[in-house]
């Protein structure tokens, strides 16, 4: 058989081996085209699921899979593997024309092939469906709007958390079982380096991606890959689908996001097809879901929104936590009671920084939080009345706002590239 050759004449596959299970790992070795080696700290993908037991060998790839058929649709490969599940092989196309709805500014080839195409599917009548569960809003939405069917949380270690990291994974997955066991849900995780093999420094200075100014976990990578890593405990709980919450919303149109309904409302494996939940709601409406939800429950609502996550806890020092912590209020609740734990004082530094020093990208979180308050005749604390100024526009930002940010930016520059340096990741 002749192998695709690029234009420098090297083979052009990325070719995947048999996942071997060893220790409740699978591991996935890969090859890829000498262009793409400086993208990789590692050519071998493994993940971990305990509660997914052992699967069969078209399931197990299915993550390795999903994470690395992106870079065979940027970068023109064949991906090749032995064997493949039928319901994902159908969907493959379907994702793909996802992609190239989406990411617009980049051209879409590359093929994806398998010597054997196996059918797993199964009737799932009754099975509870998984939900992918971070802790934050929009996973907490998620579970609020289907806790009648009892969904099986599902959290990802290797995602917000390196999937090194034992101690703050320690904190991340103590909370996801204590909320499913609050709530008499199942709860498994999966642990994986789908993160942590890929050299996402060069990868984002590579000249493709600088031309399109994409990044690749958030425009191309995220939510194929995270539904892909679910794939084998759906198959081996029978779910009928897998939910994933919605980061966006139509109203934030124009974007480029990898998680998306027009992908992964395509994703299927066996018998289980994704979903991507909440999609109509903004960010303060869904809020407002899970305050109405947790008045109803005996038990908390405990959100984990944290852009400082790798300690497991919400920092209350951030603009995502400062956000949060907003829109509880506007939606009628009492932030304490929700996983925000500060003194009035510390509130007030907080909202200080708000006002004058962080650059509030989004408006349209603070143009909903203010129109919730005025609407809900909510009294905030006084330093928080400048979310309900006439001029919020230029208090989200402005030219002292944006020379601060660039100086700080700089700094974290020069930090992480002596950090990558030392670690010997810079490529
Ligand atoms: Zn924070």
């Amino acid at each position: 058989m002749s192998l695709p050759i690029d234009d420098n004449g090297h083979a052009n596959n990325i070719v995947l081996g048999s996942p071997v299970l060893e220790d409740g790992r699978y591991t996935v070795p890969f090859t890829v085209p000498d262009k793409l080696k400086p993208f990789f700290r590692s050519e071998e993908f493994w993940f971990e699921c305990p509660d997914a037991g052992e699967v069969p060998e078209s399931i197990a790839v299915v993550p390795a899979v999903a994470n690395l058929l992106p870079f065979a649709w940027v970068f023109g490969c064949e991906l090749r593997v032995r064997a493949i599940d039928k319901s994902f092989y159908d969907a493959v196309p379907e994702i793909r024309r996802g992609y190239d709805d989406m990411v617009v500014d980049l051209s879409l080839s590359g093929t994806f092939s398998a010597d054997e195409i196996i059918d797993n599917s199964y009737s799932n009548e009754g099975g509870s469906p998984l939900s992918l569960f971070s802790g934050g809003v929009d996973a907490w939405c998620t579970l609020a709007r289907h806790s009648s069917e009892k969904p099986h949380l599902v959290t990802v270690w290797g995602a917000d958390v390196d999937c090194g990291n034992e101690s703050g994974w320690k904190v991340v997955d103590e909370h996801s079982s204590s909320v499913a066991m609050d709530y008499g849900l199942d709860y498994s995780y999966v642990r994986s380096n789908f993160r942590d093999m890929i050299a996402y420094r060069a990868l984002d200075t590579s000249s493709l991606m600088v031309a399109c100014d994409y990044r690749w976990w958030y425009n191309l990578q995220h939510g194929i890959a995270i539904i892909g890593l679910a794939a084998p405990l759906a198959y081996a709980c029978k779910a009928p689908r897998i939910y994933i919450a919605s980061s966006n919303t139509e109203m934030d149109k124009p974007y480029v996001c990898a998680s998306d309904p027009t992908i992964d409302n395509r994703f299927a494996v066996a018998g289980c097809r994704a979903f991507h939940d909440g999609y109509e709601l903004t960010r303060q409406g869904k809020v407002d879901a899970i305050v109405r939800y947790a008045r109803g429950s005996a038990c908390k609502v405990s959100l984990r929104v944290c852009y400082h996550v790798q300690s497991g806890r919400n920092c209350c020092r951030c603009e995502k936590c400062a956000r949060t912590i907003l829109e509880i209020l506007a939606g009628g609740g009492s932030p304490g009671d929700y996983g925000f734990d500060y003194k009035p004082w510390q509130f007030d530094i907080l909202m200080w920084r708000m006002e004058h020093v962080f650059r509030l990208v989004y408006p349209e979180f603070y143009y909903d939080i203010a129109a919730a308050v005025k609407k809900r005749g909510i009294t905030l604390p006084r330093s928080a009345h400048w979310v309900l100024s006439d001029d919020l526009a230029s208090i989200c930002d402005n030219g002292f706002k944006r020379g601060w940010g660039s100086f700080h930016d700089f700094g974290a520059g020069l930090y992480h590239g002596a950090r990558d340096l030392i670690a010997g990741r810079a490529h």
